[in-house]
């Protein structure tokens, strides 16, 4: 199995106008962060978690010519405004791509992008199928996936854990339940959103503190606001087993 972070960044971290922080200012390419999503894959399948408005330069930058399925962690925008570009998956293929999404997430994508779902759609609209999110375990191709239910702030929300990989954004709370299926978990991508503390995202410490409950082999950062810092000098400040990730780090798993 290979786990490509696609983008570890937040709207936060994207400014549209240039904030001069030292973040903006950088010239490490750790520092450039598109939005939070996630590619897994293992022979033959391949699935992407979240569409954010970066999906279009993630697909390209990642040279990715055939995805199965499109999973929805929640339809907050940066999880979702890249949805659109998927008709060149549906052109390529001559198939609707599958999205699996909550029955709130669907409804929000059906509002969103509307013109997609009409009775008689304009020809060349992206074409979605839907797919209700299992709340238990399900399969796409050969992967088996475990639904992982976190909240932010008062919004369910849900990671996925493949195999041995789980992956969290957007959260500030895992209940116990959820903990004890991302335990034995030997990586674990979490989002941390920034040092200060926040409303409906973990900040550092937090998500430090859930990693050494779970004790995975491996952690990564991510969903990271500029208000973090530089990637070099937090990398730094970090327990050995916990790391920032950054927009191209691939992780291969058995
Ligand atoms: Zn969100
Ligand atoms: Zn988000």
């Amino acid at each position: 199995m290979k786990i490509t972070i696609l983008g570890s960044g937040t709207s936060q971290g994207v400014p549209v106008i240039a904030c001069n922080c030292a973040v903006c200012e950088s010239h490490d390419t750790m520092d450039k962060r598109l939005r939070s999503s996630v590619m897994v894959e293992s022979e033959g399948t391949r699935i992407v978690i979240d569409a954010g408005p970066d999906f279009r330069q993630q697909m390209l930058r990642q040279k990715v010519m055939q995805l199965d399925a499109i999973l929805i962690t929640h339809c907050h925008k940066d999880h979702i405004a890249g949805l659109d570009d998927i008709r060149s998956f549906n052109y390529l293929f001559n198939k609707p791509m599958d999205i699996y999404a909550t029955e709130r997430d669907q409804l929000a994508i059906r509002q969103e992008f509307s013109y997609a779902f009409h009775e008689n759609p304009y020809p060349g609209v992206p074409e979605f199928n839907m797919i209700t999110l299992p709340e238990t375990l399900f399969k796409i191709g050969n992967m088996h996936i475990i639904p992982l239910e976190v909240f932010h702030m008062r919004m369910k929300v849900y990671g996925f854990r493949f195999g041995n990989f789980s992956y969290v954004t957007d959260a500030n709370m895992i209940p116990e339940k959820t903990m004890e299926l991302m335990k034995g978990s030997d990586v674990i991508v979490i989002n941390a959103l920034r040092k200060q503390p926040h409303v409906s995202h973990f900040n550092l410490e937090q998500a430090i503190d859930v990693i050494g409950k779970l004790k995975p082999k491996v952690a990564y950062l991510t969903h990271i606001s500029h208000m973090m810092g530089k990637h070099a000098d937090i990398e730094a400040e970090l327990p050995p087993s916990v790391h920032m990730a950054y927009d191209g780090l691939e992780i291969l798993m058995d």
